[in-house]
C-alpha cells in the first residue's frame, strides 16, 4: 500500500454520498445556470477528526504520479464537500484507494495534493462544455459508462457501424 506515514485509523462516515452545489467561478464570483450534482464513493473522518474524501477504483497497474496530481475528478469532489458545508476546503484531505486487477491485486492508496485553482478551471471547463452542447457541439466519450447513459438511443457513437 503506498501513502506511507499516514495514518489508518478513519471512521467511515458515509458510503455513496449525494451532492448537489451551485458551480461558482471562484476568480469572477459568475454562478453558472445548472448545479454541480454527483456522488462521492465514501467520505471518511481521519484519526485527527479531518474529512477524507475517497474515490474507489480498479485499473490495470499502479497510477503514476501525474495520474494522481492531475486528476480533475478529486478536485471536483473537494469543491462539492466543501460548497456543501461537510468541510472546510483547506482542511479537507483527498484519497484514491485504487485495486489493481492484476494476477495478485494490491490496493494502492495516494494521497493528491490540494490546487486551489483547481476551482477555477473547474469551473471554465464546465462552463465552456455547457456552452458547446447547448450550441450542439457535443463530442462523445465512448466508454464504460455508455451502458449506463440515458441519452445514448440518440448518440451516433453508440451505434453500431
Ligand atoms: S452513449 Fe454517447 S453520449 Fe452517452 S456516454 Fe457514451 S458517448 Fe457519451
Amino acid at each position: 500500500m503506498t501513502g506511507g506515514g499516514q495514518r489508518d485509523r478513519e471512521t467511515c462516515l458515509a458510503p455513496f454520498y449525494v451532492l448537489a452545489v451551485p458551480l461558482v467561478d471562484q476568480a469572477t464570483g459568475e454562478i453558472l445556470d445548472r448545479d454541480l450534482v454527483g456522488t462521492l464513493d465514501f467520505v471518511e473522518r481521519d484519526a485527527d477528526g479531518r474529512l477524507v474524501v475517497v474515490d474507489v477504483k480498479t485499473a490495470a497497474r499502479k497510477y503514476s504520479d501525474l495520474q494522481v496530481e492531475a486528476s480533475l475528478q478529486l478536485s471536483i469532489y473537494s469543491y462539492a464537500t466543501a460548497m456543501n458545508g461537510l468541510a472546510d476546503e483547506a482542511d479537507l484531505r483527498l484519497r484514491f484507494d485504487v485495486l489493481t486487477t492484476t494476477r495478485q491485486p494490491e490496493l494502492h492508496r495516494y494521497w493528491p495534493p490540494r490546487d486551489p485553482a483547481a476551482n477555477v478551471r473547474l469551473y471554465r471547463l464546465a462552463a465552456e462544455s455547457l456552452a458547446a452542447i447547448e450550441t450542439g457541439v457535443f463530442p462523445p466519450r465512448v466508454g464504460w459508462h455508455c451502458q449506463d447513459c440515458p441519452v445514448r438511443s440518440r448518440c451516433w457513437a453508440s451505434e453500431s457501424p
